[in-house]
C-alpha cells in the first residue's frame, strides 16, 4: 500500500482541504506515513497570504527535491494557493515537483495518481468543491463544512480572490445533509467555513435563495450539534440578523471575529475594505447590546503604504474602544498581483515594528482583563484532548472560543461544566464539576 506525507500550511480552509485530501487518498487506498522521508507521495497544501508563507514552503521543497533524488519513484504534488498563484512556474522554478493543483482541483489528484501520465500535471481551474470530497477529520467530535469558495471583494491587500476565484455558494439542502451526516458520525460542533462566509447565498439560484442567518438557523436544528461557529465574515455583511442569530439560537456560539484590518476610514479606503470606521463600531455596538456576554476577535494589518503614525493611532483607539477577546496581528506584507504591493508611501520595517510592539502590549492587556469576567463561573467546555502543557489535566474550548487547561475526568468530546479559577490573555484555567449520579 501506497504512503503518503501531507503538509499543511495556512487557514481553516486549508486545514478543511487537506482533511478532504486525506480522506480521498486513503479512499484510493493510501496509507498516512507520519514521517514525510517515509513516503511515496508527498504532498504540501500551500498559503500565498504573506512573504512569511513563501520563505517557509522553500525550505519544505528543497527537503522534498533531496528525497525526490534519493528515490525519484517518489511523486511530489503541490496544492493550494501558493500554487494557483505560480501556475505552470511551478515546474520552472522547480522541476522535480510531479503535479501542481489549485485549492479548486484537490479532486484531479486522484485522477493524476490513477492515469499513466509520465509528465508533470497542472491543474489550475476553479471547478470543484472539496466539500464534496470525502473527509479525515483530525477531531472526530469537531467538524468542519465548507458553505462556499471564493471571494468577490478586491481588498487591495489579498491574493485571495486571484488564487480562489469568485463566490460560490453551496446550496442549504447540501449543507444540513452534510451537517446531518457529521452528527451521526459523531460530530458535535461544526465550523462553517467560507473566505467570506457570511455573504453566502447570494449566488444560489431562485428557489434555493436563503440567508445566512436562515442557514445558521438550519444548522442549528440539526439532531446532535450542540455548537455551530463560523468564519471568516466581513463586516460589510455582518447583518442584525446575523447577530440576532447569536441571541436567539441555542448551539451558534458566542464568539464573532469581525475582521477590523484598519482604525483609520482613510487606510479602509486605500484597502477596498467597503467599511469605514463608523459601519465597523456600528456592527459591534450591536453585538454589544444583542449579544452583551459575547467575544469578539479580530484581524489587523501594521503598516499599510501611506499608513501615518496619526492613522495608526486611530487603530489604537478603536482596540481600546471595543476591548477584543483575541486579535490576530499581521505586518502589511506586498503580494505580487495586488493592488496595495504597488503603492507609494510603504512603511519603513522599524516603524512597523515599533507599532506591532505597541498594538500587542494592548491587545494582550485588554484581552487579559477581558477574560477575568470567566473567573469564578461555571463554563460549558468541549473537551478536546489532554492539556498541551500539562499531560495530567485536560484541554477543551468554551463557547466564547477560549481554551481552558483543566482537571477532570470527562472524555474528549465530551461537553461539561468546568469552573473557572484564573484567567490569562489565552488560556483560562479550572476544575471540571463532577456530577453526582
Ligand atoms: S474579504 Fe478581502 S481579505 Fe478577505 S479573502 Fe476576500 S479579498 Fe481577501
Amino acid at each position: 500500500m501506497s504512503s503518503y506525507h501531507l503538509t499543511t500550511f495556512g487557514c481553516q480552509m486549508n486545514e478543511h482541504d487537506s482533511e478532504r485530501m486525506k480522506g480521498m487518498l486513503e479512499a484510493l487506498g493510501y496509507r498516512e506515513s507520519p514521517q514525510r522521508d517515509g513516503a511515496d507521495l508527498i504532498l504540501f497544501n500551500t498559503c500565498s497570504i504573506r512573504e512569511k508563507a513563501d520563505t517557509r514552503l522553500a525550505g519544505h521543497l528543497g527537503e522534498a527535491s533531496r528525497l525526490k533524488s534519493e528515490d525519484p519513484t517518489r511523486v511530489v504534488g503541490v496544492g493550494g494557493c501558493w500554487s494557483q498563484s505560480m501556475k505552470e512556474r511551478v515546474f520552472q522554478e522547480f522541476p522535480f515537483v510531479d503535479v501542481a493543483f489549485g485549492p479548486g482541483q484537490v479532486h484531479k489528484l486522484a485522477e493524476f495518481l490513477t492515469s499513466d501520465s509520465i509528465g508533470a500535471q497542472g491543474y489550475f481551474e476553479f471547478e470543484g468543491f472539496t466539500g464534496h470530497l470525502p473527509a479525515r477529520r483530525e477531531r472526530r467530535f469537531q467538524g468542519w463544512v465548507q458553505i462556499s469558495v471564493g471571494c468577490n471583494c478586491v481588498c487591495s491587500y489579498c491574493i485571495v480572490p486571484s488564487t480562489r476565484g469568485r463566490e460560490v455558494s453551496r446550496p442549504a439542502a447540501e449543507l444540513v445533509a452534510e451537517v446531518e451526516r457529521q452528527a451521526a458520525e459523531g460530530v458535535r460542533e461544526v465550523t462553517l467555513l467560507g473566505q467570506n462566509v457570511n455573504s453566502w447565498g447570494r449566488d444560489l439560484r431562485t428557489g434555493e435563495k436563503a440567508t445566512f442567518a436562515e442557514l445558521l438557523g438550519m444548522v442549528d436544528a440539526v439532531e446532535g450539534i450542540e455548537r455551530v461557529r463560523y468564519t471568516s465574515p466581513h463586516p460589510k455583511d455582518m447583518r442584525e440578523d446575523v447577530i440576532r442569530a447569536h441571541a436567539e439560537l441555542a448551539s451558534l456560539c458566542e464568539h464573532i471575529h469581525l475582521p477590523l484590518q484598519a482604525g483609520s476610514s482613510r487606510v479602509l479606503k486605500a484597502m477596498k475594505r467597503t467599511y469605514d470606521r463608523e459601519r465597523y463600531l456600528d456592527r459591534v455596538a450591536m453585538i454589544r447590546e444583542m449579544v452583551p456576554d459575547c467575544a469578539i476577535s479580530t484581524d489587523i494589518i501594521v503598516g499599510f503604504p501611506g499608513e501615518t503614525d496619526a492613522e495608526f493611532e486611530e487603530t489604537m483607539e478603536v482596540v481600546e474602544q471595543v476591548r477584543y477577546d483575541s486579535a490576530f496581528t499581521f505586518n502589511y506584507s506586498p503580494r505580487r498581483g495586488t493592488a496595495a504591493a504597488g503603492l507609494d508611501g510603504q512603511v519603513p520595517h522599524e516603524a512597523k515594528r515599533e507599532r506591532m510592539g505597541r498594538l500587542v502590549d494592548a491587545v494582550q492587556r485588554i484581552s487579559t482583563e477581558r477574560a477575568q469576567r470567566f473567573v469564578g463561573r461555571s463554563m460549558d467546555v468541549l473537551v478536546e484532548g489532554p492539556s498541551r502543557t500539562d499531560p495530567s489535566r485536560l484541554r477543551g474550548r468554551i463557547r466564547h472560543n477560549k481554551t481552558v487547561n483543566f482537571t477532570g475526568l470527562a472524555r474528549p468530546g465530551e461537553i461539561v461544566d468546568v469552573e473557572i479559577a484564573a484567567a490569562t490573555s489565552t488560556t483560562l484555567a479550572g476544575e471540571e464539576q463532577l456530577r453526582v449520579a
